[in-house]
């Protein structure tokens, strides 16, 4: 069995008791995940303050579950797994259940309700587990650095095929299914692939735009592996870009490796926004970086802390980020320079091995 699950629930079994809940309905696939090991899409986990954990599923679920948990599921047929849930949490006269606020559904919120035994009351548990997930384990970091991998091998393999008069949707197929055949389950998220001002869009949907010669080409591509994400920007040019393309790039490359600089543990996130923004400000660019430095990521593309101006979160060895600024301009196009780097004591370990340097082609 894998004690790293065990670790885990042991960890929010504390929280639990520093909060006086005595057990904790968690819902979301994701953090099921984490905190059991089971990857199938329905299961509710009651973890205890003191106890044996209890996971329910489905019989679709029952040989899957047993195999990736080492726990024994209970088997729920024809219905919702929330009453059972409940009556275990809610068991033995526990009174304070803590629930998913923040991710659980409506429908789920409601038959946990309704099944609630009299005197007991659900809790917000806000994001206790999303708290504990910001952390990486050495075996996460590696696992994040082989979905990092995956997807930087993907990015060259396509490379070799972009040629002019490829629509931005044919090279976005391509860096998919490049990203498959180097060992990724999915991509993390829908590639973006956005050519001359189309990449004024931050999250531009790749289109039947062609590319043409001398425009730079905005790709943020991440792979999904083994269920860890990562997530990669980085920008193409076919033949020679313009001065104001070209100083863009210089600006954002300058932002990113002064953000880059900044990261290491102890810092408040808000310290990693600070360097970029100031660089692109002496661009007179800094109005033209419309969103955060970076995120966290890990099991989710999108995870705790996020690096914006007003973060005050501290950075933790072992914490993964990315470090994302780029600056949008309506008409010229837009730049993003992306990496998903490892929190470290004195610095960062970046784990994106592409080489950041404007590709030409
Ligand atoms: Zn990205
Ligand atoms: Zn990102």
């Amino acid at each position: 069995m894998d004690t790293q699950y065990s670790a885990r629930r042991q960890a929010v079994a504390e929280r639990l008791a520093e909060r006086k809940l005595q057990a904790l309905v968690v819902s979301s696939p994701v953090n099921v995940r984490y905190l059991s090991g089971f990857t199938g899409s329905n299961a509710l986990l009651v973890v205890f303050a003191g106890g044996q954990p209890v996971l329910f599923t489905d019989p679709r679920y029952g040989i899957q579950a047993a195999r990736e948990t080492g726990l024994r599921p209970r088997i729920v047929r024809g219905g919702p797994l929330a009453p059972a849930g409940i009556k275990a949490a809610a068991g033995r006269g526990r009174r304070r259940i803590g629930f998913e606020n923040l991710r659980i559904p409506f429908e789920t919120h409601a038959r946990l309700s309704e099944a609630l035994p009299l005197g007991a009351e659900l809790v917000p548990a806000g994001s206790l587990i999303e708290e504990l997930r910001m952390v990486k384990s050495p075996r996460e970091i590696e696992q994040i650095r082989r979905s990092a991998e995956a997807n930087s091998k993907a990015f060259a393999a396509a490379l070799r095929k972009v040629k002019p008069g490829m629509t931005e949707r044919d090279l976005a197929a391509e860096l998919d299914h490049q990203m498959r055949r180097h060992g990724a389950d999915q991509a993390a998220f829908e590639t973006i692939v956005a050519a001359g001002a189309r990449a004024a869009l931050p999250h531009a949907r790749p289109s039947d735009h062609r590319l043409k010669a001398n425009q730079l080409v905005l790709i943020d591509m991440g792979a999904l592996r083994d269920g860890y994400a990562s997530d990669m920007t980085r920008m193409l040019v076919l033949g020679r870009p313009g001065a104001a393309p070209r100083r863009m790039y210089e600006a954002v490359l300058e932002a990113q490796l002064a953000a880059l600089d900044a990261v290491r543990d102890g810092v408040a996130a808000a310290a990693v926004d600070a360097p970029a923004r100031r660089v692109l400000r002496g661009y007179g660019m800094d109005k033209a970086f419309v969103h955060s430095t970076g995120h966290g990521l890990g099991l989710e593309i999108h995870e705790a802390p996020r690096l914006g101006r007003n973060e005050k979160t501290r950075l933790k060895a072992g914490m993964v980020i990315t470090v994302e600024p780029g600056v949008y301009v309506e008409g010229l196009g837009g730049v993003r320079i992306e990496d998903t780097v490892a929190v470290t004591a004195n610095g960062c370990q970046n784990l994106t091995p592409t080489p950041k340097d404007l590709a030409v082609l």
